[in-house]
């Protein structure tokens, strides 16, 4: 067993921070303030091709495995990028894994480059108003009329969908009612965002306001097949494929943005003099931010497991639990160190100058999202304890 990375990870690692440097604090508060997508990191990661880390060789990407993806945006959130950093790119890293996977050669060579070179921006479009969690009860309908695919229904909480020219929408083909199983008759598109049929409409969130979120209405979308991914009907399996990987990649989010919060702390903790010493004097102050350190040490050790799995041992296949665990330890023990990071500041914690209220704000992402504490939880009990399902 060998915990050091090879020296191509540690190569992204210092690349990224390096690309990171040139965007400071002031920059992202300036992004949250007035909620402008941080078009010039895209760009700069772009420009070095870095978008494609995990894309294959063939259409421009890098070809490197999920543990480089998973590194390089634990970089960007630890630059103190946070979320609005990490969630402005995310979606291009991994979401069009099912088009690697499961698309063809002529999808594979219209779809992928202009998203690695950064001149195409996309969204994923999954989550629906009335079915949450539920996803295979999703009631966006594709109605196939000749050689097109007629789209009408809601997606809730689309991000990027404000400035994306591409959208992987999931919707039902076959109606609930008539399939066996209720994975079966979902079918997942890679298509234009033709803002004449599709309405998309900001919701007003409480952080990373830079990268919008959103509600999105299709209005008879009209979607040529060629711009369906794999099979009619089985574009639930399809997605299931890059689930493992969002995972790992936001968990590795989740305790870059942990580390920055605790670095914060432990700087204002040496500094910051009250009653004639440090505060970081005080164990009180000293211990809980020890207990973060371990806790995020720990999660991310959790989340370089899950990504070697993925790319070594069964490319993803047998990565649920392990990619689930991570995803809810970097949330929680990111959680905790944002949290900790507000108390160690006092009263300024809670001013936006020190940059951990926006921290805190941001780390409710990678707890709720893509799937619920309380949801891992259920996967853990059932797949790995063999305890019966609950719901
Ligand atoms: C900032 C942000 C960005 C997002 N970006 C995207 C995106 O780009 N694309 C996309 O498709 N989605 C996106 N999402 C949606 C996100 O994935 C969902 O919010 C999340 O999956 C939870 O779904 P829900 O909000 O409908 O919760 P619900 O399904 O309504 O659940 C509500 C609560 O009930 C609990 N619950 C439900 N059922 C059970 C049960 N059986 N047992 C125990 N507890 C249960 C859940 O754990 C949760 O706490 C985003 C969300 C946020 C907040």
């Amino acid at each position: 067993m060998d915990f050091a990375l090879t020296p191509e990870q540690e190569a992204v690692r210092e690349a990224i921070a390096k690309i990171c440097a040139r965007f400071g604090d002031d920059y992202w508060l300036e992004r949250d303030r007035t909620g402008q997508f941080p078009v010039e990191l895209h760009k700069a990661l772009a420009d070095d091709g870095w978008l494609g880390i995990c894309m294959p060789e063939e259409y421009g990407g890098a070809g490197l495995g999920i543990m480089e993806a998973a590194l390089m945006m634990q970089a960007i959130a630890e630059s103190g990028a946070g979320m609005s950093g990490a969630s402005g790119i995310h979606m291009n890293i991994f979401g069009l894994n099912p088009v690697v996977v499961y698309g063809n050669d002529e999808q594979k060579r219209r779809m992928l480059p202009p998203l690695i070179a950064g001149k195409e921006k996309s969204c994923f479009a999954v989550t629906e108003p009335n079915t949450g969690l539920d996803t295979t009860r999703l009631k966006l309908r594709a109605e196939r009329k000749g050689d097109r695919y007629i789209l009408t229904g809601a997606k809730v909480w689309t991000s990027t969908a404000q400035i994306a020219d591409k959208v992987l929408v999931l919707t039902r083909t076959t109606p609930l009612e008539e399939v066996k199983k209720k994975t079966e008759g979902l079918s997942l598109f890679y298509t234009t965002l033709d803002r004449k049929k599709v309405e998309v409409r900001l919701i007003e969130k409480m952080g990373r306001k830079a990268v919008d979120s959103n509600q999105v209405f299709f209005d008879g979308l009209e979607v040529p097949v060629e711009d369906r991914i794999g099979e009619e009907g089985r574009g639930f399996e399809y997605i299931l494929d890059g689930m493992n990987p969002e995972r790992i990649l936001i968990a590795s989010e989740a305790v870059g943005l942990g580390k920055v919060a605790l670095a914060r702390a432990a700087k204002y903790a040496n500094e910051r003099v009250v009653f004639g010493r440090p505060i970081g004097k005080n164990q009180a102050i000293q211990h809980p931010l020890a207990e973060c350190w371990m806790e995020l040490e720990a999660a991310h050790l959790m989340v370089m497991q899950a990504a070697w799995r993925y790319d070594k041992v069964d490319n993803g296949k047998q990565t649920g639990a392990l990619a689930n665990a991570a995803k809810y330890l970097a949330a929680e023990a990111s959680f905790k160190a944002c949290t900790q990071a507000v108390m160690t500041h006092g009263g300024y914690g809670y001013a936006k100058e020190y940059h951990v209220e926006r921290y805190m704000r941001e780390i409710m992402i990678p707890r709720i999202a893509p799937v619920s504490p309380q949801l891992i939880l259920c996967y853990i009990a059932e797949q790995v304890l063999g305890l019966p399902k609950s719901y």
